[in-house]
């Protein structure tokens, strides 16, 4: 059977199924074999006949008699029946289109059955198409006092269902297709001396394994194997682009030392020693003829754009190969007009004393330093004459947004990029950016979102990563309180104090909209639009306070931000959108609600928010959970050193993927799986790198080389 049969050419499958598969992503008997259970154990839980209500969902025990195979009175439908007995009693059994089942299970087999029962006014207990499996014993055998606790013996996948496609019908397609050796018909991506080396099973072993384990160990072992092989996947896709990249060439970027010294001299501080290293990481990266590929990641207010203004200095003070004229030349892009806005502003500082010039490129409107009539100033100009010099490379640092990666923006001698806030831009547009010219510029992409580094390792497989792990000396702390229900009100008295000073807040919430009363179950949290009231009614009637959250559209979104940035309002409040680096020094006060509901990395980076002035900042934590976890997370929130810390004891916590949405990465649950592992993803890009330094094309592995290039035909085409 070839693995890309598609089910339907199989099976015959009614419409409802044909769409519950296609839904889970299932066309061929490859997809079907790569669907895994999400947990084992029973899909209904386990009662005694005689307990089952009408319409409940149970698994049962019990011996089969009386089976019989007909049609049904009426409609001639084929017909299977049977009685089921446990020590309570008896229920009867019926299986529409699907007498063969009956085959399956002879006269007085013991067996275990999960489906609905359906109980009629007078007692009897019926149910309609079960799913009937033998079985050598019940839990603690028949006639036990509890059948709760599953042993081993009975670990049972349970998929995830989609209507028309229930768990148990998978799982009986899965099982007829292993009986026909359908697993056996699939070649194994990887090859077996690295199976070996990291005691992994082969594909086929592996695929029995995590569909019908005996053993939770086989269970165990089978998911090892398969987020292994995601994570080798990812990782060789990474070192293939990197690779490419790494093909042609870029320019070799040597500035004097003494240059550079005095370049550093003239800042206002001194770097700190994290600094210092990441800026040799860089300086010696560009001075190579083969592009840079580098990540700096470093908390909210760790000092990146000094760095980044350093390595820009580099670049702009070198000329082009052959050449003792003309500069090469600088992208820096980030998300958004503001951010453009700021960064050009601190580049004039950085650069106003050389001769050269900075341009600013936005939706918005064109910006250049120096002005000619205004040597101390930037001026206004058309898009087109910033264009232009930038092409014939008299700008030597254009700064923008996306606008900077459209097709019209040619430079001359492109020679550096910069993505500040990369996490804000998808991939694509990285690559975009990269493509344009023939030389292929040096990257250096900065984030201040800490991840755990096996994320790092896996997410970003295509850069080398350099940390900022250190803030700057005579930071004031940000002084934290975590604040109990009854505090409340005192708390937002204190706050009432720092802002008749004229200093500004931040309130960050779970949620936009209150919940609808209606539904019961709604949690409980309080909301933007709930909180804006509260403050505007309440707590802080004489102040001007607006709302920030994603239903806004862009431009509101700004408008809004510039207000607050200029002063205009004094408290903000928003969602977690305003994570985004913005620096406004003003704002000295962040109050995050329904703490417990964020993630402990993103509060970090909330709270990095007013870590930026000289003044005392204040963060309050308010949270009505008595959840010892949660307690307990908040608390660590306090005592952390640096975002990278919080990271891993998230991840050590809660786990890969409550944390880290698949979407957000673009990882696979089972890749989430291995994130634990750090180990296990070293090991993966170890392996990944050496099969492409060995065989970039991967001609010798033909089965990895088919399946990779459909791994990012998916990609693209979501
Ligand atoms: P981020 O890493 O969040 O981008 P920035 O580059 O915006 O941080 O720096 C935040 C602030 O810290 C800026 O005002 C900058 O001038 C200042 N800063 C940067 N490096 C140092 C340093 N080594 N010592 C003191 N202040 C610094
Ligand atoms: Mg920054």
């Amino acid at each position: 059977m070839a693995p890309d049969t598609p089910l339907e050419k199989i099976f015959r499958l009614n419409k409802d199924q044909k769409a519950g598969f296609s839904k889970l992503g299932i066309v061929t008997v490859f997809d079907i074999l790569h669907f895994f259970p999400s947990r084992y154990g029973d899909v209904y839980s386990i009662r005694y006949i005689k307990s089952v209500s009408d319409k409940e969902k149970v698994t049962l025990y019990g011996r089969v008699r009386d089976i019989k195979v007909g049609k049904t009175f009426r409609s001639k439908i084929p017909e299977a029946t049977a009685i089921i007995e446990d020590d309570t009693g008896k229920a009867k059994i019926r299986w529409f289109h699907q007498p063969y089942i009956a085959k399956k299970v002879s006269e007085g087999t013991l067996v275990k059955l999960e489906g609905e029962g359906k109980r009629s006014k007078n007692g009897s207990l019926v149910f309609i198409n079960p799913d009937v499996t033998a079985v050598s014993k019940t839990p603690h055998g028949v006639g036990d006092s509890l059948f709760e606790d599953s042993s081993d013996q009975f670990l049972h996948p349970v998929y995830p269902e989609s209507k028309g496609v229930t768990s148990r019908f998978i799982r009986y397609k899965i099982q007829q297709l292993i009986q026909q050796k359908a697993h056996e018909s699939l070649a194994d991506p990887i090859p077996q001396d690295v199976l070996k080396r990291y005691r992994l099973p082969s594909l086929g072993s592996a695929l029995i394994y995590i569909h019908s384990p005996r053993r939770k160990e086989d269970a165990l072992v089978a998911r090892k194997r398969f987020a292994f092989q995601e994570v080798f996947f990812i990782q060789l896709q990474k070192q293939k682009d990197r690779k490419t990249r790494e093909e042609r060439p870029s320019f070799s970027i040597k500035p004097k030392e003494k240059d550079m010294d005095s370049f550093i001299g003239r800042f206002p501080f001194s770097l700190t020693e994290a600094q210092k290293k990441a800026t040799d990481e860089i300086i010696s990266d560009i001075s190579k003829n083969i592009p840079m590929s580098r990540l700096l990641e470093g908390d909210v207010g760790s000092g990146k754009t000094a760095v980044a203004s350093v390595a820009s200095f580099a670049t702009v003070s070198t000329h082009p190969e052959g050449q003792d004229f003309g500069n090469l030349q600088v992208a820096y892009m980030v998300p958004t007009e503001i951010l453009a806005n700021q960064q050009f502003e601190n580049f004039i500082k950085y650069f106003s004393h050389l001769n050269i010039k900075i341009g600013l490129i936005s939706s918005s409107g064109c910006r250049k330093f120096p002005s000619k009539t205004n040597p101390k100033n930037s001026t206004k100009i058309s898009r087109r004459q910033l264009l232009e010099w930038v092409k014939n490379g008299e700008v030597s640092i254009l700064i923008g947004t996306h606008s900077l990666i459209q097709k019209t923006v040619k430079f001359k001698n492109l020679a550096l990029v910069i993505i500040d806030e990369q996490h804000r831009f998808g991939t694509i547009q990285r690559q975009d950016l990269l493509r344009k010219d023939e030389i292929t510029p040096h990257l250096l992409s900065m984030t201040a979102t800490p991840i755990p580094r096996t994320l790092a390792l896996t997410v970003y497989g295509d850069l080398d990563l350099t940390l900022i792990d250190q803030m700057p000396e005579g930071r004031k702390s940000v002084i934290m309180e975590i604040v109990s229900p009854s505090k409340r009100e005192e708390t937002f008295s204190k706050i009432k104090e720092e802002l008749k000073k004229g200093n500004q807040a931040y309130v960050v919430c779970p949620r936009i909209y209150a919940p609808d009363p209606d539904q019961e179950k709604a949690l409980n949290v309080v909301s933007v639009e709930e909180e804006l009231q509260y403050l505007k009614n309440k707590a802080l009637p004489e102040f001007s306070i607006e709302a920030l959250h994603g239903k806004l559209t862009p431009k509101e979104k700004e408008d809004a931000m510039k207000r607050f940035q200029d002063g205009k309002t004094d408290v903000l409040v928003s969602t977690s959108v305003i994570e985004v680096g913005v620096n406004v020094e003003n704002a000295t006060i962040i109050v995050i609600e329904g703490a417990e509901r964020f993630g402990l990395a993103q509060m970090h980076q909330l709270r990095g928010r007013v870590l930026r002035s000289t003044h005392q900042a204040y963060c309050y934590i308010l949270s009505d959970t008595e959840n010892e976890k949660s307690i307990k997370r908040l608390q660590a929130l306090k005592k952390a050193k640096n975002g990278f810390e919080l990271a891993e004891f998230d991840l050590a916590q809660r786990g890969a993927g409550e944390l880290y949405g698949k979407r957000q990465w673009g990882v696979s649950d089972m890749a989430m799986e291995a994130l634990k592992n750090l180990k296990m993803v070293e090991a993966a890009r170890n392996e990944a790198r050496k099969f492409i330094e060995k065989d970039g094309s991967l001609n010798n592995y033909p089965e990895l080389k088919k399946q990779l290039k459909k791994r990012v035909q998916n990609v693209h085409f979501e």
